[in-house]
């Protein structure tokens, strides 16, 4: 099969060719696992972390995607829950040890021997993917496949953050970033928090004015001082001034919500500045957001079909990861970016 792999963790300011297409031989699916045949596969900024080794996979070479759409291929021994040709798909969770204390209690998220698609298990990026069956996902008729796959990842997490914050509908919420995952939080506060408004914090100027085409309240520059005080703000850039921004913007008591796997370091000194009666004092908080559960996806999936959330995306033919991976590095953003692939 066809397959875009990763073999070196390299910087993309100096090689922005870092995924070479393969032939690997055509996965095998052992006892409970499933083989998709994958029609589209979601390209995510976890993909730069994990090529520029802020989240490297341990074993190379790798085919990276979590967020992969396609049809049951084939069923190894015991699998049972899905038949040939039903639709299913992938997130960013591949497995979890299913017994110790975080598997028993819903947060497979945190579990030590969480296991990433696309990082720790080969994801997306190929013709097919092997995965076990409790971990894949059905898709809910009237999305598409290439709508379904950047909710697998973006809009997962994007459902995972907001319920972090522990936002009530009325309050208010930032959003610093506007990339894939913020734009459905924004469509989902719409359709969730309807008397909540949103602030979005973006360097972009043609991401600020999507957020307004998308109904934020208002938008701005990223260090810019939003019309009133937030309740929440979720950060999904990967950079330490929105945050340290983000926290004087929080009302007293508020909570920021760092929706990042790994920071850059390249303004990691910013973080000498922070000042604490004027970022932290008066009970703010600072959370972060680690992976997804399988609950946020099945959650997120049936929230999507029932507003609808139909993501906008661009296709990109899956020999040009590469060049989909760059744009996205560049902020050449304007919602998702999909490969397309059978
Ligand atoms: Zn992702
Ligand atoms: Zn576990």
């Amino acid at each position: 099969m066809k397959a875009m792999i990763l073999e070196n963790i390299c910087d993309l300011e100096k090689n922005d060719q870092p995924l070479r297409m393969a032939t690997l031989p055509e996965p095998v699916p052992g006892k409970g696992e499933i083989v998709i045949k994958v029609s589209v596969c979601g390209v995510c900024h976890t993909e730069l972390d994990e090529i520029e080794g802020r989240t490297p996979p341990p074993v190379l070479p790798m085919v990276l995607g979590h967020q992969a759409v396609g049809r049951v291929a084939a069923l190894g021994p015991g699998a049972e829950r899905f038949k040939a040709g039903d639709r299913a798909g992938v997130a960013w969770i591949f497995s979890a040890c299913g017994s110790c204390e975080f598997c028993r209690t819903g947060r497979e998220n945190l579990c030590a021997s969480f296991m990433a698609t696309g990082r720790d298990a080969n994801g997306g990026y190929a013709e097919f993917m092997r995965v076990p069956e409790g971990f894949a996902h059905a898709i809910p008729d009237g999305l598409s496949d290439g709508e379904a796959a950047p909710l697998l990842c973006a809009g997962a997490i994007g459902y995972r953050s907001l319920c972090l914050t522990g936002i009530k509908d009325g309050q208010s919420l930032g959003l610093t970033g506007f990339g894939a995952s913020a734009h459905l939080v924004l469509k989902m506060v719409n359709h969730r928090l309807p008397l909540s408004r949103v602030f979005v914090f973006a360097r972009s100027a043609k991401e600020r004015a999507f957020a307004i085409e998308l109904g934020a309240a208002w938008s701005g520059n990223i260090g810019e001082t939003p019309p009133e005080a937030l309740d929440a703000v979720i950060d999904t850039t990967p950079a330490w001034k929105p945050v340290m921004e983000a926290l004087l913007c929080l009302k007293p008591g508020g909570r920021l919500v760092i929706n990042a796997i790994r920071k850059e370091a390249k303004d990691n000194d910013l973080l000498m500045q922070m000042d604490y009666p004027r970022h932290l004092w008066m009970e703010k908080e600072i959370k972060s957001v680690a992976n997804v559960a399988r609950r946020d996806v099945q959650d997120f999936l049936a929230l999507a079909a029932e507003i609808p959330i139909k993501p906008e995306f661009q296709e990109y033919p899956l020999e040009e990861a590469n060049l989909a991976l760059m744009e996205l590095k560049q902020r050449k953003i304007r919602g998702a970016k999909v490969l397309r692939i059978n």
